[in-house]
């Protein structure tokens, strides 16, 4: 069987202190592959530079032409590490038969790529890289993050556990996500929609070796609401949820004030006052989850997004 041609894509911004080693060791990682004939020896690396303010893109540049198998790539700006993935992911799709991706600071064990290439070489599209423990991360990101999945789970998005963006994904898998038009990224919700043959390895979640992390805890709310709001029209169903329960609510009130006016147990004005109050509160949040109702069918429509992508046919 020909050896797969694998690329492997690594997001950076501000990497400069990580760069010299992650270059070095991501490229003895290829050699190693290549002369155990895992891989093919067209497969590469490639560094994308997230408009980085520091020295990444000359450590890159350098880096390039001092290894065999690294390649570099340099964004016009700072789009964030979603977007720079997808422009690494889109660019060099076409030049190698899987592309894996993975974080420039080696928080991710490489030791797993030669089981990802295994498993794709076995006929898996999709591997998904799941950390098995948290230990070296801090008790805050631990907690922060598993309150996250819990989030997403509620929200009904579909993502899997304990998985970040370190995943291979075969040619066709790439191409299904290249017709994804959506602006606000969020690939780990996408990857699971695309569908074909996935499967998983496990490691454990490495400490990063230098420099600091590009993810405060700002970015990641940001980052999970983005999530939710990507992949999910349950907090506008929420809405229709909470108006039809209020107006139950008010239309049981709006019978008791009735009641009370009937015996004649009431100061004068109480009821045309609380009444259309009650009645127009109640309308008014009803209909507002209708609305809300069609925002959503609006909103998947405006995304554009591939109604099935074909796995086989037989003739
Ligand atoms: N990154 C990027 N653009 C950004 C922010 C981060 O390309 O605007 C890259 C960063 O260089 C790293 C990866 O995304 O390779 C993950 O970032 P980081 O390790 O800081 O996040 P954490 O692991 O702490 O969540
Ligand atoms: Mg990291």
């Amino acid at each position: 069987m020909k050896l797969p041609v694998i690329g492997i894509v690594l997001p950076c911004y501000n990497e400069a202190e990580m760069l010299p080693l992650t270059t070095s060791q991501i490229n003895t990682l290829i050699e190693d592959l290549v002369a155990r004939n895992i891989i093919s020896s067209n497969s590469f690396a490639v560094f994308v530079d997230d408009g980085s303010k520091d020295a990444t893109w000359p450590i890159i540049a350098q880096k390039a032409a001092e290894y065999n198998y690294v390649k570099g790539l340099r964004l016009s700006c700072n789009v964030g590490h979603q977007k720079a993935l997808l422009a690494g992911l889109n660019t060099f799709m076409d030049e190698a038969d899987a592309l894996i991706s993975i974080d420039a600071d080696l928080q991710d064990d490489i030791a797993v790529i030669e089981e990802m290439v295994v498993k794709f070489k076995a006929g898996t599209d999709v591997v998904y890289g799941i950390r098995k423990e948290r230990t070296t991360d801090t008790f805050f990101k631990r907690n922060t993050a598993l309150l996250f999945y819990k989030l997403m789970k509620q929200m009904r998005v579909n993502i899997m556990y304990n998985h970040a963006d370190y995943r291979l994904c075969s040619k066709r898998v790439l191409k299904a996500l290249a017709e994804y038009g959506e602006v606000n990224l969020f690939l780990r919700g996408i990857i699971p929609t695309i569908g074909f043959r996935s499967g998983a390895v496990y490691y454990d979640r490495l400490e990063r070796a230098a420099g600091e992390s590009k993810y405060p805890f700002r970015k990641m709310a940001a980052f999970a609401w983005n999530g939710v709001t990507s992949f999910s029209n349950y907090p506008l169903k929420l809405v229709t949820i909470i108006g039809f329960v209020i107006f139950f609510i008010c239309l049981l009130l709006s019978g008791y004030v009735i009641f009370a006016y009937s015996l004649g147990h009431v100061v004068p004005g109480w009821v045309s006052t609380v009444l259309p109050m009650y009645f127009l509160g109640g309308i008014q949040l009803f209909c507002l989850g209708i609305m809300g109702e069609y925002i959503g069918k609006i909103y998947l429509e405006v995304k554009k997004r591939p109604r099935y992508f074909i796995d086989e046919r037989v003739d």
